[in-house]
């Protein structure tokens, strides 16, 4: 459905009186005058009305996803400019950490720890929150479609996040898929796979847990072997005669921290931890529970099966993906994080398709600097590029608490790493700072 030339006309007036017209169109360029339109036809309903929200009171940005990436946006946006009207579109009725979720596994944390509450963080960072899913784009006519009605914008930010892809563990028959998505779900997706993994592990009395590691540029590269060591640890506690078999297409552990986890591995749970690395996984029946390596088949009592992954399908279906990337990220400007031609439309987090370590403290400080980089575009200004920030606590003992940690950030070329600070020697003292870590970055994303 392709909006009318009437409506588009408006929003850029309404934008333009706003923001200030000349400085504005200078800054935003070819978006002014191009974009694409709608990517799917059909759009009715609810959705094809205005949305219920107040009148807007200055340029209308909206946040897509309310992730490390999209709630940090949505505050920091206000603090960058407090004339932006902020709307930020998120289904979940609250907000479920997917980090420290492995802490919880092993009970070191409760479950309100990973919780927060999307109405607080809009009324104490004076942004709308509207529960609602975005279902379309006319970026021509800068509307956005949603479950609950369409927004006229300024700017909109996507960050839904990541997708899976069955077809790389040789899961191409959707009804297999679904069956090993719902029976082994892999917990790298915030909510009900993780309540479904703890209640695995409530329910477990021995036998063989199965979990793996997917290839390519994954959510949270060391998160696998930490899951590892905390199921380990549960095992250890509850006196269960269970075994961990972790499966790497690898040779070793995420290459920083392998040190790290090795040592844990051997010396912690010798007797648990099964790590098998350089085993690509060819297939999986989630009916009969085996999963088919290149050297052998290998049946589980239970798993957690973690695929590679992708950005997620609303990325591709709103036209924003760059079809030849391997994981369907987004085709965006890689320092300033606009859609390639459109300066109103940006996408972050871990759809993103720079290699950078797709975590919760890179989406936030990514987030911290698209906020900037949006409210210079408003002003016609323009910021120098800052580097991401990845911090990564991974706990691997539960009793005594032991942790071990890497910080980097990146270089303005080809991304690698940057200013490494790497601790591979676990200790208490980093275990205490990776639940200091967890507490500041829900403070910097809601409070
Ligand atoms: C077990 C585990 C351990 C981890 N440990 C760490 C760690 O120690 N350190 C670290 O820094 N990171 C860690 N991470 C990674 C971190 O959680 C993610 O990288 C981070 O949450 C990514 O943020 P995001 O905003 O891109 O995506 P998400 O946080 O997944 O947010 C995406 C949001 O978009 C919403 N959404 C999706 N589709 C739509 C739509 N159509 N309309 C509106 N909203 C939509 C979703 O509901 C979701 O709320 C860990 C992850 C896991 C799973």
């Amino acid at each position: 459905m392709k909006s009318p030339g009437k409506n588009d006309g408006f929003v850029r007036r309404q934008f333009l009186q706003l923001a200030g017209g000349s400085a504005l169109a200078a800054a935003t360029g070819t978006a002014l005058v191009g974009g694409t339109g709608p990517a799917s036809a059909a759009i009715s309903g609810r959705t094809n009305r205005p949305a219920d929200l107040p009148a807007a009171t200055g340029p209308r940005c909206v946040v897509v996803g309310g992730g490390a990436f999209g709630a940090t946006l949505a505050k920091y946006l206000k603090k960058e400019n407090p004339k932006f009207d902020v709307v930020m579109v998120e289904p979940n009725a609250l907000y479920m950490s997917c980090f420290l979720s492995n802490l919880w596994l092993d009970d070191l944390i409760d479950l309100n720890t990973l919780q927060h509450s999307y109405c607080d963080a809009a009324r104490s960072n004076g942004y709308v929150w509207l529960q609602g899913k975005l279902i379309d784009l006319d970026r021509d006519a800068k509307r956005a479609y949603t479950s609950e009605g369409y927004i006229d914008y300024q700017f909109i930010a996507l960050a839904p996040g990541i997708d899976y892809n069955y077809a790389s563990i040789g899961i191409t028959d959707p009804a297999m898929a679904a069956a090993c998505a719902q029976n082994f779900p892999a917990g790298f997706k915030p909510g009900s796979e993780h309540l479904s993994i703890k209640g695995k592990l409530a329910n477990f009395e021995k036998g063989v847990f199965l979990t793996t590691v997917p290839v390519g540029n994954y959510r949270c590269l060391p998160a696998p072997y930490e899951r590892a060591c905390m199921i380990a640890a549960y095992f250890k506690k509850n006196k269960i005669k269970g075994k961990l078999v972790l499966l790497d297409p690898g040779e070793q552990p995420f290459a920083p921290k392998a040190p790290g986890f090795l040592a844990a591995f051997k010396e912690l749970y010798p007797d648990i931890i099964e790590y098998r690395p350089s085993t690509t996984i060819k297939s999986v029946d989630p009916i009969k529970k085996t999963v088919t390596t290149e050297f052998e088949t290998i049946g589980f009592d239970d798993a957690a099966i973690y695929p590679r992954v992708r950005a997620a399908k609303l990325i591709e279906d709103l036209g924003l993906s760059d079809p030849k990337g391997p994981q369907m990220e987004a085709d965006i400007d890689v320092h300033k994080y606009f859609a390639k031609g459109d300066r109103t439309c940006y996408v972050g987090g871990d759809c993103r398709p720079m290699p950078f370590s797709k975590s919760g403290n890179t989406a936030n400080s990514e987030a911290h600097y698209v906020a900037k980089v949006i409210a210079a575009t408003a002003a016609g200004k323009d910021v120098d590029w800052m580097s991401p920030q990845t911090i990564c606590y991974s706990m691997v003992n539960g009793k005594p608490e032991e942790a071990i940690v890497v910080k980097a950030k990146y270089d303005k070329g080809k991304f690698g790493f940057t200013d490494v600070e790497l601790d591979n020697k676990r200790s208490p003292a980093l275990a205490l700072a990776a639940h200091e870590w967890g507490a500041g970055l829900y403070r910097d994303m809601f409070a």
